[in-house]
């Protein structure tokens, strides 16, 4: 962590859930996505090494790779992924000790995410939201299209935010969004939304990018480089 001018939050009675078992079929390569290399370091070790500083990181890994994925992130818990994202959350939830009571969730693919993050989302959290997600404004024009490739409707774009990882949740909220939410969700605060609890957002740092084409790789590189 770069140094500033306040002290960094403590953060020992947060848990980080790291869902990293996808295949991460776009950036192509053959391996899971958490393992591939980015600057010579698996994006996953990468990510994890930036969340040192919370109580606990559960790391949800490829079934196949849960011993080789414990050698690689020492001194976190590691457990099998599911089918989905959302299975994977779930069991690397069901592995979290009750003193836990701050859960976020935050992607390997999300490897630079800052400590910063993990700080300001678990403050917000603390201070009384019991799901928070950082975000960012919406550069693009967004359309609305049809399945003919026909515009439908143009979005105001100063209504939308692009939302990242590190999600923040009471665990009790967490887990009966995780118990009782059977449609699928791409995030966590979707599921938590879907139980009519409300989802503060926080700023995001672009850094907090998610790595999923080859393109984003290199872009990550450059980040790494500045
Ligand atoms: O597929 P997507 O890029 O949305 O995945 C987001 C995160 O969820 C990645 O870190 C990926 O490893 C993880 N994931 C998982 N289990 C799955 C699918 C995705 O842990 N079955």
């Amino acid at each position: 962590m770069t140094a500033t001018s306040e002290p960094p939050l403590e953060a020992s009675d947060v848990a980080v859930l790291v869902p990293a078992a996808g295949l991460g079929m776009r950036l192509g390569g053959g391996t899971p996505k958490a393992l591939r290399e980015l600057a010579g370091e698996s994006l996953l070790v990468r990510c994890c090494r930036n969340l040192s500083g919370v109580g606990l990181i559960v790391v949800a890994a490829p079934p196949d790779a849960v011993d080789l994925v414990a050698r690689l992130v020492r001194g976190a818990v590691v457990v099998a992924g599911g089918q989905t994202r959302q299975e994977s959350v779930a069991n690397a939830l069901a592995a979290v000790p009750s003193e836990f009571d701050i859960i976020l969730v935050h992607d390997a693919a999300r490897a630079l995410a800052p400590f910063s993050l993990v700080t300001s989302v678990a403050k917000a959290v603390r201070d009384g939201h019991d799901a928070v997600i950082p975000v960012l404004p919406v550069v693009d024009t967004i359309k609305q299209v049809n399945a003919l490739g026909d515009v439908v409707a143009t979005v105001d774009r100063a209504e939308l935010r692009a939302v990242q990882t590190p999600q923040g949740f009471r665990r009790a909220l967490l887990a009966k969004a995780h118990a009782t939410v059977t449609d699928s969700h791409t995030d966590d605060a979707g599921m938590v939304e879907r139980l009519g609890a409300t989802v503060h957002t926080v700023p995001g740092d672009p850094r907090a990018m998610k790595i999923t084409t080859p393109a984003d790789l290199r872009l990550a590189e450059v980040w790494l480089d500045s």
